[in-house]
């Protein structure tokens, strides 16, 4: 009679699917069948020798470390398209999302992580406030100048009371400040009372691409505080 043995594979489990089961019950990566849609539209498939269908066969396999240490996880754009295509509606996003929280702030990409510190005291390139307020100011100033035909043109800070509540992405008033004044012509055009702030005024929040779900809350938080305080009913994001 030939004598069976059964082998415990418990501890074989992979650790992160399991710490990434007991957040989310409702990813259920077991259910994938390997077809590959996901992969097919997903706009970053190939970066990193990656794609949605082989990260969650290494996950599901337990291949933990290689996961873990794969740059692919900021390669992925969150775009859902993956989760659209896929049959078993496996949302890797998400996965992907609480991956990124799980990598040591130190090990993840220093100018990702490095402009959400900077957001989270002010602004995403920790250009100074009034710094902000003066480009605004002084490219008005320069449109006045040179372009008759908007001479009213209006960039208000701080207008207690404006319809729209509009923020900006820091990179434009930083790097290309004459960037921002085709919005400014648009909104003008159209007649809308809005302003911007000269605190929380960066539209960009890179905190949601880290994977720390405090970041970019509080980032969040201090920008809707700010709208209230201004008394703006409607909030334009611009990112
Ligand atoms: S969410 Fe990420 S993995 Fe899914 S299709 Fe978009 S980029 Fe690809
Ligand atoms: S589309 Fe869904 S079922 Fe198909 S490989 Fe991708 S995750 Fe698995």
């Amino acid at each position: 009679m030939t004598r069976q043995t059964v082998t415990d594979i418990t501890r074989l489990r992979a650790g992160i699917k399991r710490q990434i089961k007991a957040v989310d019950p409702d990813i259920r990566m077991d259910y994938c069948l390997t077809c590959g849609l996901c992969s097919s539209g997903c706009p970053a498939s190939g970066l990193d020798s990656m794609d949605p269908r082989r990260f969650l066969r290494l996950l599901v396999l337990g291949q933990d470390e290689e996961v873990l240490n794969s740059d692919w996880i900021y390669a992925c754009t969150n775009c859902i398209r993956c989760k659209y295509a896929c049959p078993m509606g496996i949302d890797i996003g998400k996965i992907v999302y609480q991956l990124r929280g799980m990598r040591p702030r130190d090990r993840r990409p220093k100018n990702l992580q490095r402009s959400c510190d900077l957001q989270k005291q002010s602004n995403s390139t920790g250009v100074p406030n009034e710094d902000f307020v003066w480009v605004v100011n002084d490219v008005l100033e320069e449109v006045h100048m040179t372009e008759p035909d908007w001479a009213d043109l209006k960039a208000p800070i701080d207008k207690q009371g404006a319809e729209f509540y509009l923020n900006q992405n820091a990179k434009e008033p930083t790097v290309e400040p004459e960037e921002m004044v085709p919005l400014w012509k648009i909104l003008h055009s159209v007649g809308i009372d809005w302003t911007y702030s000269s605190e929380w005024w960066d539209g960009a929040n890179y905190c949601l691409f880290t994977g720390d779900p405090e970041d970019w809350e509080y980032t969040v938080r201090k920008q809707a505080e700010t709208v209230d305080a201004l008394g703006c009913r409607t909030y334009i994001n611009t990112e």
